[in-house]
């Protein structure tokens, strides 16, 4: 967003980071496995290749390693304030700005861009007992690499993207690995593998050739998503991924025990090729039944089992539909977002919201895929910003905000688009749903589709104002 802005010639502007680190999501998750599950080609910024990833899935070190480097290419650095917590942010009608409190002071500025992501804030499951633990307990977000894990019994509470990628890396050197499931996930082969030098070569002599490996992956991902919208597509995809299941678990109690009793898809779907087979190891031991309550030396499961353990690692996720900075944002008549949203967060195409003028989202309301990489999503929603604010400088307007009648028309089409997706229908509670049981969390078609309809702005549907 920030290089963005600074091409268009708006150069006034910092970047409020709460950490004193840059690199979000890929700063924080720094458990043992953790990837990302889209192709490192993919999952580049579109002006930044890199022919240097060392795997079709690069691991964490790598990704944050890139954004730190394209940063301090870009000159952005200098730009970011650390350690600033945004408390709250108000907008004035009168001066049409908007005035942002955050650790260390005051802030006036025209325009503010959420970028503060979805998964940011660890869940720490209500577990009694979980304060009487005798050993360590984190966070699979928030890792302890000072607890040494060898020939220790650890406990893995969670089985969703962040497990299966800790639970292969830490099964060779734990005594043993207790996993505590409640719902199995549908897991399909990631097919990672080393990226050989000739090809690293090759993306350096010629982008060229990277650039049509990242329109094979685009398309190939483009097409993964059919399943989520269409029955017929999903069961030949379900009979198809169970064999990846069938192949690498050979017991069949365990094979059960690892069955997903809902549609694929509804939660989202998993890539892995070691995360069977660890689970197969002599060392680990799955558990179904719930977690009754956790004790000095364990965990005490429903069916009156102690599983004795000496580290508890929480792989419970994130609190996602929560929009942490919702609360303490007011708009027009000093309405905050939260009050807007009702417990179900809106926007206009992702980006603008209704009541908030000059008020940006990135990854907003219904920008989320489970099928390809969030980075096209953000680039196509970081277009749309600064096409609005050319807009608004074109028309010497100094706000701009949808208007209600857009947003409620855009909204009804992504419901309707949802109602009959697998998110919506597939017998699964996931995060996709808010707590009104709205999907406000994903968008409902192709990446492609959402560039063509964000990236051109359409003026009547926002309200100008000098
Ligand atoms: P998650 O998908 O929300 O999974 C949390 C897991 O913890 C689920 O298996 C959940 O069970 C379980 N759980 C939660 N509370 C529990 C409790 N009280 N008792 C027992 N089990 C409990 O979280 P995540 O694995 O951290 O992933 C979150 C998101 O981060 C992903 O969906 C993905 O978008 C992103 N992510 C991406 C990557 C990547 O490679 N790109 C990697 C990791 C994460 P239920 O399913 O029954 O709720």
């Amino acid at each position: 967003m920030a290089i963005a802005l600074r091409k268009q010639g708006i150069s006034d502007l910092i970047i409020l980071e709460r950490a004193a680190e840059l690199g979000g999501t890929w700063r924080d998750n720094a458990y043992p496995g953790c990837a990302c599950d889209v192709e490192s080609v993919l999952y580049s910024l579109s002006f930044a290749p890199n022919p240097d990833w060392s795997r079709a899935f690069s691991p964490q070190p790598e990704i944050r390693a890139y954004l730190e480097r394209v940063a301090a290419e870009y000159g952005i650095v200098p730009l970011i304030r650390f350690g600033e917590d945004v408390h709250g942010a108000v907008w004035d009608d009168t001066a049409k700005r908007w005035t942002v409190e955050s650790t260390s002071g005051v802030w006036q500025c025209d325009a503010i861009v959420l970028a503060n992501g979805q998964l940011s804030d660890p869940v720490v499951p209500e577990m009694a007992g979980l304060a009487s633990f005798a050993g360590p307990v984190f966070h699979t977000a928030q890792w302890n690499h000072a607890v040494p894990l060898e020939g220790k019994r650890v406990a893995v509470i969670g089985t969703g993207a962040s497990a299966i990628q800790a639970i292969p890396a830490i099964q060779p050197k734990v005594g043993q690995l207790v996993v505590l499931q409640r719902s199995p996930a549908w897991v399909m082969p990631r097919w990672d593998h080393a990226v050989p030098a000739w090809r690293r070569r090759l993306h350096q002599r010629f982008p060229i050739t990277q650039k049509v490996l990242r329109l094979a992956q685009y398309l190939r991902h483009e097409t993964l998503f059919l399943p989520f919208r269409h029955a017929a597509v999903r069961k030949i995809a379900e009979r198809l991924i169970s064999l990846h299941r069938t192949n690498q678990v050979r017991d069949p109690e365990l094979r059960s025990a690892l069955t997903p009793r809902y549609a694929i898809g509804c939660k989202r779907l998993l890539l892995s090729d070691d995360y069977y087979p660890a689970m197969t190891q002599s060392n680990v031991s799955l558990v179904t039944s719930a977690i009754a309550r956790v004790v000095p030396d364990g965990i005490v499961t429903a069916d009156g089992q102690t599983h004795a353990v000496d580290v508890i690692v929480l792989a419970t996720g994130f609190r996602v539909t929560d929009w942490l900075l919702a609360p303490v944002i007011r708009g027009q008549g000093g309405q905050t977002l939260a009050e807007a949203w009702q417990g179900s967060p809106k926007a206009y195409m992702g980006t603008t919201i209704a009541g908030f003028p000059n008020l940006f989202t990135l990854m907003g309301p219904n920008t989320g895929l489970g099928h390809s990489s969030v980075l096209m999503m953000a680039e196509a929603q970081i277009t749309h910003v600064v096409q609005v604010l050319a807009e608004s400088g074109k028309r010497g307007a100094r706000a701009a905000e949808p208007t209600a009648e857009a947003q409620a028309r855009y909204v009804r089409w992504m419901d309707a688009s949802l109602a009959t997706t697998v998110w919506n229908q597939g017998g699964c509670q996931s995060w996709y749903l808010d707590r009104t049981g709205r999907n406000s969390a994903l968008w409902p078609f192709g990446v492609g589709r959402f560039r063509r309809t964000v990236e051109r702005v359409r003026p009547e549907d926002y309200r100008f104002s000098a």
